[in-house]
C-alpha cells in the first residue's frame, strides 16, 4: 500500500475489504480480504476500474454515492452487488471515505453481507414481496387510520375493476354498496377501537356494474412503526354466496317450477297481515289436471305445471308472489290490491291466461283453471285469507261443473266416499238416467244421453259432480263406466225406440286408457240386445287431447277407432270450451259436436256467444256434422238456436235426465203429440 502509511500488515489482517481507488474508479491498492472474498488476485485486479465488478443495476447507486462523497469525510453506506472471479454475485455494504492529503483518491471499506441479505429476503425484500402480493388471488390493502387506501394489490382491480391509481387516497367504504358500506365501516371501527382483527362480508361495487361479495379481514397494525396502518385482506366469496342463496332458494321455492313454495307464501302472507297492508290472495286450481297427468305421463304433467308457473309469473306484477302450494294448486299474493274490481280483474286475467293451449311434447294441451279471490280486511289472518280464497275457488269450480254443488270433502272423507262408491257400484247403486236429445225443428227424438246417478242409501240421489272425481282418483272409473253403460243399455232396450234413436254415453279419461274398452262395451251392448250402431260415445275435449294425435297413446285412439269401425258414432262434448277442437274434428271420425252449455246460456245476451254458436254450426254443416246444443232451458234460447241452424237440442226445456219409468211415460207422450 501507500508507503507513507505503515499499516499494510494490519490492513491485511482485517476481515473487511479495504480498497483505494482513484477518482475514475481505477483500483490503486487492495488488502488481502478482497482476494479472499472476491477471488481476484491482486495482480489481476490492480489497474482495473472497480466499476467493472459492480452489478449494472447498482452502478447508478455507486455513481451517485461517489458524487455525494465530494467534500465530505465519510459517505453513507450503500448495498451493492459485486462479481467474484468465479462469476457469482456477492452483496457488499460499502462505505467510502476521502483522504485529506490525497484528493485524487478514495478509500472504500466493503463488508460481505450476502448471508445477511439471504436471511432478509423473506421479510424485507419489498420487490419480491410486492410481486407476490400483487399477483395473489386475495385483495391486500393498506389503509390509514381514517380508512383511506394507502396501497392496494392487483386483485382489487382484477375483482372489482377499479383502477389502482383512482383507489389510492380514497376511502375503502366508498367502493362498497350502501348497505355494504355500513357493515364495512363498522368492522373498520371495530378493528381500530379494539385493536384487534375484525371480519365482514360486504357486497363491493364492480366498476363495470353489479356487485361482488368480498369477505374482508382487517388487522390493526396502527401501532407497528413499520406498517402504521390497517392491513386488509379480501377474498372473493361469490361461490359461497351463490351456494348459500341457492340453499335458501331451495328452502323457500318449489323445486319443479321455481315458484315460491308453501313455506314462503305463508311467511309473506304473515308479514302482509302483520303490517296491515291491503292484499288480495288468489287461489288457483287446475281443472282436470289429473287426467292430463295420467294420460300423458308425469313428464308432460311436470312440463305443464312449469308452463302454468311461467304464465302466472307473466300475468302478475313482478312484486306479486306466485307460489305452488300443492300438486296442481297455486296461490298468488298481490300486496297493495285493496278493491274487488282490481282483484277480480287480476283473477280474470289469470283464468283467461291459463286457459290458452300449452305446447307440450305431444301437441297442444288445454287445461282450464278455477280461480278464487279473497281480499284482506282488518280481521284477516293468514289462515282465513287462504281458506276464503280456497272456498271461492271451490265455488267457482263447482259452478263450472254445472247443476248440483258438492260440499268440499277433506282427504279422509274422500277416502271414505271412495270406499262407499266401490261398494255402491257393486251393489248396483250407480245407474244411468237418460236425457232426451231432440231435433230443433220438429222436436223429433234422435237420442238419449246417459248421465250417471248414484242412488246413495243415506244421501239420496247424487249427481256426477259429487262422485266422478272420486271415482277417477280411486281408480273406479272403469267400474263406474261399466255400471252406467249397463244400466243405460238396460233402460234404452226397455224403451224400444226406433233405429234412428241413439244412446249416448260419456267416456272418461280413465276409461279411455283401458285397452279392453271396446270389447267390454260391445259385450255389454250385445248382452242387452243392442249393437254398436245404437251407440254414440261422447268425449270431452280434454279427454281427447294429445293422446289422440298418436305418438305412444295408441290405447284410447284404437279403442275409439274400433268402436267407430263397428258402427258407433263419436261426439265431441263441451265443444267451444276447447281450442284445438277443429284439428280433432278434421283428424278423427267425429259425427256430432255438442255446443257447451255456457254458450247456450249466453246466446240471448252475449253477441260473442252467439258468434261462437254460429261459427260452430257453420263449420259443422260444412263438414256434415250434427250440432247438438246443450242446456237449452227456454223457448227463446231454442228459437235462437234454431235461427242459427243448430240441428239438435238437449236441456231442461225438453226434459231432464230421468230414470227409465219416467222416461217411458215421456216417450209415450211425445209419440202421442203430432
Ligand atoms: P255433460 O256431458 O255436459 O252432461 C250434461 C250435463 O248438463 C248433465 O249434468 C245434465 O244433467 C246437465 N243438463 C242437461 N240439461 C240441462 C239444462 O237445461 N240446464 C242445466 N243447467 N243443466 C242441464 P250431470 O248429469 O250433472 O253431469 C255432469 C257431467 O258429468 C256431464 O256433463 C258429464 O261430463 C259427466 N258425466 C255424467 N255422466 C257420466 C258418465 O256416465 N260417465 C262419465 N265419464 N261422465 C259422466
Ligand atoms: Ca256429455
Ligand atoms: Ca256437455
Amino acid at each position: 500500500m501507500n508507503d507513507g502509511l505503515d499499516l499494510g500488515s494490519v490492513l491485511d489482517a482485517l476481515p473487511d475489504i479495504v480498497l483505494l481507488i482513484d477518482r475514475a474508479g481505477t483500483l490503486v491498492g487492495v488488502n488481502e480480504a478482497a482476494e479472499t472474498l472476491l477471488g481476484w488476485s491482486r495482480s489481476e485486479w490492480v489497474g482495473r476500474s472497480v466499476l467493472t465488478l459492480v452489478h449494472p443495476d447498482d452502478l447508478a447507486l455507486v455513481d451517485s454515492s461517489m458524487a455525494a462523497l465530494l467534500g465530505k469525510r465519510f459517505g453513507t453506506p450503500i448495498e451493492i452487488r459485486a462479481q467474484t472471479a468465479a462469476g457469482e454475485w456477492k452483496w457488499l455494504e460499502v462505505v467510502g471515505a476521502t483522504i485529506p492529503e490525497r484528493t485524487d483518491a478514495l478509500l472504500c471499506v466493503a463488508r460481505d453481507i450476502t448471508r445477511r441479505r439471504v436471511f432478509e429476503v423473506g421479510n424485507r425484500d419489498l420487490d419480491r414481496f410486492q410481486q407476490v402480493v400483487q399477483h395473489a388471488a386475495a385483495i391486500t390493502l393498506l389503509l390509514d387510520r381514517a380508512g383511506r387506501v394507502r396501497s392496494v394489490s392487483g386483485a382489487f382491480t382484477r375483482l372489482l375493476g377499479h383502477d389502482p391509481t383512482l383507489v389510492i387516497g380514497r376511502h375503502l367504504v366508498g367502493f362498497a354498496t350502501p348497505d355494504g358500506a355500513v357493515a364495512l365501516q363498522r368492522a373498520l371501527n371495530d378493528a381500530i377501537q379494539r385493536g384487534h382483527t375484525a371480519r365482514c362480508e360486504v357486497p363491493m361495487s364492480v366498476r363495470q356494474g353489479g356487485t361482488r361479495p368480498i369477505r374482508f379481514e382487517i388487522v390493526n397494525l396502527l401501532d407497528d412503526p413499520v406498517v402504521d396502518g390497517l392491513v386488509v385482506t379480501g377474498h372473493d366469496v361469490t361461490d359461497l354466496f351463490t351456494a348459500r342463496s341457492e340453499l335458501q332458494r331451495l328452502a323457500l321455492h318449489d323445486a319443479l317450477t321455481g315458484l315460491a313454495n308453501r313455506a314462503m307464501i305463508l311467511e309473506r302472507l304473515g308479514s302482509v297481515v302483520a303490517e296491515g297492508t291491503p292484499a288480495c290472495v288468489i287461489f288457483i286450481d287446475l281443472d282436470r289436471f289429473k287426467p292430463v297427468n295420467d294420460l300423458l305421463g308425469h313428464a308432460s304433467g311436470d312440463q305443464l305445471l312449469i308452463a302454468v308457473g311461467e304464465r302466472l309469473r307473466e300475468i302478475v306484477r313482478p312484486a306479486d308472489i306466485v307460489a305452488r302450494v300443492g300438486g296442481d294448486e297455486f296461490v298468488v299474493l298481490a300486496a297493495g290490491v285493496a278493491d274487488h274490481a282490481t282483484a277480480d280483474r287480476l283473477a280474470d286475467r289469470i283464468e283467461l291466461g291459463l286457459g290458452a293451449p300449452y305446447e307440450l311434447g305431444h301437441g297442444p294441451v288445454r287445461v282450464t283453471a278455477s280461480v278464487g279471490v279473497a281480499l284482506s280486511d282488518a280481521n284477516s289472518t293468514v289462515t282465513s285469507l287462504l281458506a276464503d280464497a280456497d272456498a271461492a275457488m271451490y265455488a267457482a269450480k263447482t259452478a263450472k261443473r254445472g247443476a248440483g254443488t258438492a260440499p268440499r270433502l277433506d282427504a279422509t272423507e274422500r277416502r271414505e266416499r271412495a270406499e262407499e262408491l266401490g261398494d255402491g257400484i257393486a251393489r248396483g247403486e250407480v245407474v244411468a238416467h237418460l236425457q232426451p236429445i231432440v231435433r230443433s225443428d220438429d222436436g223429433g227424438l234422435i237420442g238419449f244421453e246417459a248421465l250417471a246417478r248414484w242412488e246413495h242409501p243415506r244421501l239420496g240421489l247424487l249427481r256426477p259432480v259429487q262422485f266422478l272425481d272420486i271415482a277417477e282418483e280411486a281408480g273406479l272409473a272403469v267400474a263406474l263406466g261399466d255400471a252406467v253403460l249397463d244400466s243405460a243399455c238396460e233402460s234404452f232396450a226397455r224403451l224400444a225406440v226406433g233405429p234412428d234413436v241413439r244412446l249416448s254415453v260419456n267416456l272418461s279419461v280413465g276409461q279411455l286408457a283401458d285397452r279392453d274398452l271396446c270389447d267390454r262395451i260391445v259385450a255389454t251392448l250385445l248382452r242387452h240386445g243392442l249393437s254398436p250402431h245404437d251407440l254414440t260415445v261422447e268425449l270431452t275435449e280434454s279427454a281427447t287431447l294429445p293422446g289422440w294425435t298418436g305418438g305412444g297413446f295408441a290405447a284410447p285412439e284404437s279403442s275409439l277407432m274400433a268402436l267407430r269401425a263397428l258402427g258407433a258414432t263419436l261426439a265431441l262434448d263441451d265443444f267451444g270450451t276447447g281450442y284445438s277442437s277443429l284439428t280433432y274434428i278434421r283428424r278423427f271420425p267425429i259425427s256430432t259436436v255438442k255446443i257447451d252449455r255456457s254458450f247456450v246460456e249466453g246466446i240471448l245476451e252475449r253477441a260473442e256467444d252467439r258468434a261462437v254458436v254460429a261459427a260452430v254450426v257453420g263449420l259443422a254443416t260444412t263438414l256434415g256434422l250434427t250440432v247438438v246444443a246443450e242446456g237449452v232451458e227456454s223457448p227463446a234460447q231454442l228459437d235462437a238456436l234454431r235461427a242459427l241452424g243448430c240441428s239438435a237440442v238437449q236441456g231442461y226445456l225438453i226434459a231432464a235426465a230421468m230414470p227409465v219409468d219416467e222416461l217411458s211415460t215421456w216417450v209415450n207422450q211425445l209419440s202421442a203429440t203430432p
